[in-house]
């Protein structure tokens, strides 16, 4: 086991976060995250189910944050996919 292994993920298309699997690879990669922490950096505290590509993402907003976060990709989603059309 190296430092630099890192937890299988894809890449979500509604976030551009990365996905984990399952909740247990997202508390690997939560507990990875706050191990190697910088100072300046926000680190993620928790992880929650996305419905957007079913995997969990790691976050460092509270779930206030996260519901309007959510609702303004949602809103750019629906902008970017009229713009398509
Ligand atoms: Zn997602």
């Amino acid at each position: 086991m190296t430092k630099h292994c890192v937890v299988a993920h894809r890449i979500c298309r509604t976030t551009g976060k990365r996905s984990f699997f399952s909740d247990r690879d997202a508390r690997k990669a939560l507990g990875r995250a706050q191990a190697k922490r910088e100072k300046w950096q926000r680190t993620e505290t928790r992880y929650y189910h996305c419905r957007d590509c079913d995997g969990y993402h790691l976050t460092s907003q509270s779930r206030q944050e996260h519901d309007a976060a959510a609702v303004l990709w949602q809103e750019l989603r629906k902008i970017a996919e009229e713009s398509v059309a």
